[in-house]
Order: C-alpha cells, then structure tokens, then sequence
C-alpha cells in the first residue's frame, strides 16, 4: 500500500527526521542509511518471545513490532473511553488530509470501531484549500485511502465555499499571513462539510506534540486565557454545533510515524508550499529539544496545561470598530440602551456581537447567523467573512492604521492576524 511516488529512502529519511534528535540529522546531513535510532538486541519487554525490533520513545521500552501495535492502539482505545468520546451509533466525520496522522488516525478508528464495537459510522472528510502541488496530490492520497480503508469521502473546497483558492489568496494578501487566513476557513469549512453530511462530530489527527506545542506558545506569549483550554480533548466552538476531538491528544508524533512506517500505511509527506505559522515553528523547535534530553517532556507539558486555572477569566476586548461598534462612547458613558451591534473578538479567538437589552451576563450572546453567508455564527459576520471582505477591499495588503478612518475589515483582519486559531 506504500505510495508508489515515495521511494524507500523517501521513507526511511522522513522517520530518521522524526524519530532521531535533530543533532544526529544534522550530522548525518540527512544521508540514508543513518544511524539506526536505537541498537535494540534484547527479547520485547513484553512478550519476552519475539526480538525487540525498537525501543518505544514514550518510555524507551524495547518491544517487538505486534506488542508495539498493541500498546499504541490500547493507549488510544483507552484514551477514547475514558474520555467518553463517542456514543454508539454516533456518525463521525475523520478529518482527513492525507498526512501521517489523518491516515493512522482513519486506519485506527476503523480497527477500533470493528475490535470494540463502537458502532460508528464513519466517513473521511477532506478540505480542498486549493494549494497547487501540495493539497492536489494529498488528495488523492485521501482518496486511495477511502478504497483502503472502506469509507464515504467527502471533499469541500475553499474555492466553491468562498470563491477563492489558498493560492489567490497568498496571491493577493502575500504569504505571512497564509496560516491566519487558512486556519479560519479551514474550521469553518470543515463545520459545513460536516454538516452537509449530518454529522456533527469531527475527529482531528492533532497529537500530543500538536497540544504541548500549543500549550507552550500560549505560555510563551502569556496568553493565559487561551492557555487553560488548550489541552481539551473536546472542543466546541460557541456559534457552531460541530465538536471536535483528538484522540491522539496522549499519542506521540514519532509513535505515529512509526506505526505508520511498521504498517505501511499509505500517506503523503510533503510540506505545505506555505510556511507553518513561524512562532508555531520556534514552539516546536523548542519541543524537539526538550524531548531529546526528557522524553516525558511532551505527556508533562500537556498535564501542566490540564492542571492550570486561570485566578479570573478575565475576557479582553481587543477590537471594536467603527463600522460594528458607532456607539463606543455610548459605551464609555456606560449607556448600552442603543448599542447597533458592536462585535468583541475575545481572547480567546472567539467573536460575539451585543445585542444590547437581550445581553447575557457577560453582555454577549451566541447562536446568531452570519449576516453575510448565513452559517452559524457567533457575531454579525462569521469570522471567515470578515477575512474574506478583508481581502477584497484590500486586495493587495492589509492595512496597518490605528485610524479610525480605516476601513473596519482591514483594522480586524490585521487584529485577527495576530490571534492563533
Ligand atoms: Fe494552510 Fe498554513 Fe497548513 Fe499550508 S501550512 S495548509 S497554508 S494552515
Ligand atoms: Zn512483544
């Protein structure tokens, strides 16, 4: 099932990045064979039967290949009960990109809804940002897996969603802020696809490095609010009625290689052609580092994260603008009667408008539709609007103004730039 493109160097490169510390590699200067990770002669730790072909990097434990399998899908298999993730007869939708996780996490949940009797029905879905040269050849890897693995696919696109393509988009707004804009259409996206098949569970192939990633950079940029959610292993956004969970919250990325390499599972490897958010790359240099000198590095920085409250949420109102928000002095005066719908991006990602008299207690409610596409959002105009009218006024840049002459989309887009989602 190996990707015929990919040739057996192509292979074992990408598990010696993923698995050796990065100064070995650079040592090596990546030339194949490299060392071998980890001379392992001893009999498996567990069955003491078969040869260890491999010492685990969760916990160094030698193991053969099938006591290895069986350790990585239990710990998931107990990961997803003992978090009560899913419900039997309940449809869930596998976000699937074609990348290593997605792939595994697909394969897994097919063997664990059969092996436990879950009772899922699950169905690939993919998103489309309309990257040339990266998403298409994803793609049809995703697709080679749903005849493998046996499941609906669907595929939803940015350009039939939104009318433009990642790669107009990178052409008008230029690539720094590729991530920001994709991210956002990317969530939004996924929640319509989901939708569209009456789904209202998503599964996401994000790993244990994924959220200690996050968890650092929050710390690292004392975003505190966001710091105390970002270890959940289910999430919902307000204004959407899709959950997301990760499965693979506790599963190591180098595991998942791995089990991906020992299985031959078919996946696509290469980059995206845009840059990952640069500050997300230093986080997770940061990781790599940690995790060569404290393997245990990763599972402790997720349970610092699930152990941290914040004293007082405390909600910051980043933005109001001129064209949602003509009455800020009303509210400086504390006079909230005719209020027209301002909007508050909070600390948190998250957008709310004020609905003046109908207000809840933090003066904001949810559960509204865009004004502009009509999905279900949290604020008078989705996220993913304010992005996209951003780019059409201001079809080459972003402005950077603190003027409130400014066109309000242009000001937002630019306070969103700075948010991660
Ligand atoms: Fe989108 Fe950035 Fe990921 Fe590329 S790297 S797919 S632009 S989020
Ligand atoms: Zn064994």
């Amino acid at each position: 099932m190996e990707t015929e493109s990919k040739s057996k160097r192509e292979v074992a490169r990408e598990v010696a990045r993923e698995v050796m510390p990065s100064k070995i590699l650079s040592d090596s200067n990546l030339k194949v064979p490299v060392k071998r990770p980890l001379k392992v002669k001893s009999l498996c730790e567990v069955c003491h039967a078969r040869k260890a072909v491999m010492r685990r990097p969760k916990n160094f434990s030698s193991l053969c290949k099938e006591c290895f399998y069986q350790a990585f899908e239990t710990e998931i298999h107990n990961t997803i009960v003992g978090n009560k993730l899913f419900y039997s007869g309940e449809s869930v939708a596998i976000g699937a990109s074609g990348g290593k996780d997605s792939t595994v996490l697909a394969y897994i949940m097919k063997i664990l809804n059969e092996r436990y009797n879950y009772g899922l029905n699950l169905v690939l879905l993919s998103i489309d940002e309309g990257i040339k040269g990266y998403r298409d050849d994803s793609l049809a890897t995703v697709k080679r897996n749903q005849q493998q693995y046996e499941m609906p696919l669907e595929i939803v696109s940015y350009k039939d969603l939104y009318s433009w393509s990642m790669d107009e988009i990178v052409a008008s707004s230029g690539i720094r802020s590729s991530c920001t804009y994709c991210g956002v259409l990317r969530r939004q996206a996924l929640d319509r696809g989901a939708a569209k098949l009456g789904i209202n569970h998503v599964v996401t192939g994000h790993n244990a490095d994924d959220v200690a990633e996050t968890v650092l950079m929050n710390l690292l940029r004392g975003d505190t609010a966001r710091l105390e959610n970002s270890t959940a292993i289910m999430t919902s956004s307000s204004g959407s009625p899709i959950k997301r969970s990760k499965p693979f919250k506790y599963t190591y990325q180098k595991e998942i290689v791995l089990y991906a390499h020992y299985k031959k599972l078919d996946y696509f490897s290469t980059e995206c052609t845009y840059a990952p958010e640069a500050f997300r790359g230093t986080a997770r240099q940061l990781l790599k580092n940690l995790e060569a000198v404290r393997p245990s590095c990763i599972i402790d920085i997720i349970h610092s994260g699930e152990n941290f409250k914040l004293k007082e949420k405390r909600k910051r109102e980043t933005l109001q603008y001129k064209k949602n928000c003509r009455n800020v002095q009303q509210i400086k005066e504390g006079n909230n009667k005719n209020i027209d719908n301002p909007i508050e991006v909070r600390s948190d990602g998250s957008v709310s408008i004020f609905k003046g008299e109908k207000k809840s207690a933090n003066g904001f409610v949810d559960g509204n539709r865009c004004e502009k596409c009509g999905y279900l959002s949290s604020n008078k105009i989705c996220k993913a609007c304010i992005l996209l009218q951003g780019l059409e006024h201001n079809r080459a840049k972003v402005l950077i103004d603190t003027d409130t002459s400014v066109d309000g989309a242009a000001v937002l887009t630019k306070t969103l730039e700075k948010l991660t989602f």
